[in-house]
Parts: structure tokens; sequence; C-alpha cells
């Protein structure tokens, strides 16, 4: 039997990384949710779109295409906008810096959560994100929670970004992702939160091969 998993939780708490070894160990489909978030914020940007206005933003929707499509070399499904692979800009801090405010957008969440939900249609999936397992698929078989020290988070996210871009300080890291959790959980549309049903997973505490335990032995409860 196959399930539907989500894994919803604050900024950098590693979800996409257990939803990605978790998808690899099962055989599921992995989907970034916050990919469809970052491709629809790098639009904006580039195309000047007033998100102020909501008739401006239907319209800009209407000319956004987006799509997984799975790398054969990195073994990973990569997020491409009109037809163009934007898997490594939409990581970027200009990116991060407006994201949560689109992401608020109620038409933006419609437009993200629909095509979501289609993806889902065929079971075998991990989706992580910040309303997954509230509002996309409030009937997801294992709805997981996942947390992490600030510290940890702000570390581990200025580590990869620094990767990229040495130019890039620890404090810049920090309000982003503090002022991502802020609107996250605070926006009137889908706020990120704990599902009641939801098992929590603190990853501070414990190495990414416990947390993978962890979670198939929830997985193999359910199947
Ligand atoms: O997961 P990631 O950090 O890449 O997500 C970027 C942003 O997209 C989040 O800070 C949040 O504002 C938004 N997002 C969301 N709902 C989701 C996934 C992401 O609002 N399901």
């Amino acid at each position: 039997k196959k399930i539907i998993i989500t894994i919803d939780g604050w900024s950098s708490c590693g979800k996409s990384t257990l939803a990605k070894q978790l998808a690899k160990e099962l055989n599921y489909v992995y989907i970034d949710s916050g990919a469809m978030y970052r491709a629809i914020t790098l639009y904006f940007l580039r195309n000047h779109v007033d998100w102020t206005d909501t008739q401006e933003v239907q319209k800009a929707l209407e000319d956004i295409q987006l799509e997984f499509r799975y790398n054969e070399n990195s073994l990973q499904s990569e997020m491409y906008l009109n037809d163009e692979n934007v898997e490594y800009v939409i990581r970027d801090l200009v990116v991060a810096e407006k994201v949560s405010e689109i992401a608020a957008i109620k038409d933006v969440r419609t437009f993200a959560v629909n095509q979501q939900q289609e993806m889902g249609r065929k079971k075998g999936i991990v989706m992580d994100g910040r309303d997954i397992g509230t509002v996309v698929f409030p009937k997801a078989e294992l709805k997981i929670f996942m947390t992490a020290d600030n510290k940890i988070r702000v570390e581990r996210r200025f580590k990869e970004l620094f990767e990229k871009n040495p130019n890039i300080t620890i404090e810049e890291v920090k309000n982003n992702l503090e002022m991502r959790d802020y609107i996250d959980s605070h926006r009137e549309v889908s706020p990120l939160r704990q599902a009641d049903d939801a098992r929590v997973l603190d990853n501070s505490k414990i190495g990414m091969d416990e947390q993978l335990k962890l979670a198939l032995s929830w997985v193999h409860e359910l199947i």
C-alpha cells in the first residue's frame, strides 16, 4: 500500500533532507512545495509584478507554468519555470527575502495548492512545506512536523548559502529565517501550524540516520 507523507515545519529544519531520504528509501516521489513558491517569487521579481495588486497577480499567474523534472545525473527532480531550470537560482537570498510575502497572497496559494493536490492523486509521495498536512493533504496517512534549535538552523543554512556566496553574513541568514517564520506563522491564509495528528520530530538532538529510522518506523506502522 502506498501512502501520502507530509513534512511541515519551520524554515531550515532539515525537512527536505529527510523527505528526500524517505522518498529514496520507499521509492516514492519527493515534492518540494517551497520550490514552487520560490519560482513564483522569482517570476514576480524578474517581471516587476506589483504583488499588492490582485489583478496584476492573477494576470501574472496565468503566465506561469511550473513543472518538476527529474534529472538523471543528480537523481533529483528540479524546478522548472516556463521551461527554464530554476532549481539553483530560487535558493538565492534575493528570492528568500520576498518569498514569504508572496506565499501569503491568497491567489498565489490557490494556484500552488491546486497543483500540489493534483500531484498527490497518485499516492506514494513525500511532500514538504508549511501547510501540507493541514491544508494540502489534511487526510494524509502520515504527517510529520519538524523542529530544530534556532541556532542549529541558522548555522546550517548559513553554511549552505556561504558556499555559493562568500559575502553573505550569519546575521542576514538569521534575520531571513526569523522573518520568514514570523510571516509564515502569522499570515491569514493557511498559516504554518502543527496538524493535530502530526508526529513531532525534533532534529536538533538526533542525527540523520536516526531520524530516517524513526520516520520509517512510523511508515511501517501504517503500511
Ligand atoms: O521550504 P522553503 O524554505 O524553500 O520555502 C520557502 C518559503 O515558501 C517559505 O518560507 C514559505 O513562505 C513558503 N512556503 C509556503 N508553503 C509551503 C511551502 C513554502 O508558504 N507549503
